[in-house]
C-alpha cells in the first residue's frame, strides 16, 4: 500500500474513525506523505493539512446561523473551544512520539486519554459545522429520499426520530452530544449520546449528524433552557449534507 493509498484510505473511513478508532485514524494520518497524498473527500479533509490537525473554516459566516445560534456564540465556539481541541491533539501526539513516552504509564493513560478527548472534539466539531446551513442556503425543513426512508425504516417517522433525538439531546447529562450514527453491521441508524466527546459512543458507527449539547455550544443565548436550543437547531440542519453523509457511510 502507497502512502497515497494510505491516506485517501484513511480520510474517506475518517468518519467511523471519529467515533470508533480516533486511535486508529491518527498514526496513520499523521505518517502520511502530504507531499504525494491525493484531495480528500467529505468535511473532515478540512480537519488535517500538512501532517497536522488544523481548524476548517466555517463553510459559513459567523451570523449565518442566527437567530438559532447567534454569532458571538459562533465565535467562541469555533475560534476558541474547536482552535483548543485541534492544539491539544497535535500537542498530545507530540507527546506520544516523545522518547520514553511509554515509561512512565500514569503519564501515557493521561495522554490516551487526552488524545480520545482532543480527537472526538476536533472530528466530531468538523462534522458539526458541516451538517448546518442558514435556511437561506439549504438549512432547515424535513428530510426528504433515502434519508427520509432510512430514518422511517429504523424510528417509524421522520418525527418519531426528531422527537427521539431531540430528548436525547435534551438529556445529556453535563457536557455531550446527540448523535445519529450509521451502524454498518445492522444496516441501521442509531441515535446515541455522547458523553464529553468520546464516551457512550457505538464502535464502528460513522457519526452523520451530531449536535453539541455542551454549554459552550448555546448557553449565550438559550441559558440554561437547552430543550430551546435544540428546537431552533433543527431550522438549520442541512439534510443534504446528512444525506452525503449517509450515502458514504452505505458505500464504504
Ligand atoms: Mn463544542
Amino acid at each position: 500500500m502507497t502512502d497515497q493509498i494510505s491516506r485517501r484510505s484513511v480520510l474517506q473511513a475518517a468518519p467511523a474513525l471519529a467515533i470508533a478508532g480516533a486511535l486508529v485514524s491518527i498514526p496513520l494520518a499523521a505518517m502520511a506523505d502530504s507531499a504525494t497524498s491525493a484531495p480528500a473527500a467529505g468535511p473532515l479533509a478540512a480537519g488535517f493539512k500538512d501532517g497536522a490537525y488544523v481548524l476548517p473554516p466555517l463553510p459559513y459566516d459567523y451570523a449565518a446561523l442566527e437567530p438559532a445560534i447567534d454569532a458571538e456564540t459562533m465565535h467562541l465556539h469555533h475560534d476558541k473551544h474547536h482552535q483548543a481541541y485541534v492544539d491539544n491533539l497535535n500537542k498530545t501526539l507530540k507527546a506520544l512520539a516523545e522518547p520514553g513516552a511509554d515509561a512512565n504509564p500514569a503519564l501515557l493513560s493521561g495522554l490516551e486519554e487526552d488524545l480520545s478527548f482532543n480527537a472526538g472534539g476536533h472530528l466530531l466539531h468538523t462534522i458539526f459545522w458541516s451538517i448546518m446551513a442558514p435556511p437561506s442556503s439549504g438549512g432547515g425543513g424535513d428530510p426528504t429520499g433515502a434519508r427520509a426512508d432510512a430514518l422511517t425504516k429504523d424510528f417509524g417517522s421522520v418525527e418519531a426520530f426528531k422527537t427521539r433525538f431531540s430528548k436525547v439531546a435534551a438529556g445529556v447529562k453535563g457536557s455531550g452530544w446527540a448523535i445519529l450514527a450509521y451502524e454498518p453491521v445492522g444496516d441501521r441508524l442509531l441515535v446515541t449520546q455522547a458523553k464529553q466527546h468520546d464516551m457512550q459512543l457505538v464502535a464502528g458507527a460513522i457519526p452523520l449528524l451530531p449536535l453539541d449539547v455542551w454549554e459552550h455550544a448555546y448557553y449565550l443565548k438559550y441559558h440554561n433552557v437547552k430543550a430551546e436550543y435544540v428546537k431552533a437547531w433543527w431550522s438549520v440542519v442541512n439534510w443534504g449534507a446528512v444525506g452525503s453523509a449517509l450515502a458514504a457511510a452505505r458505500g464504504r
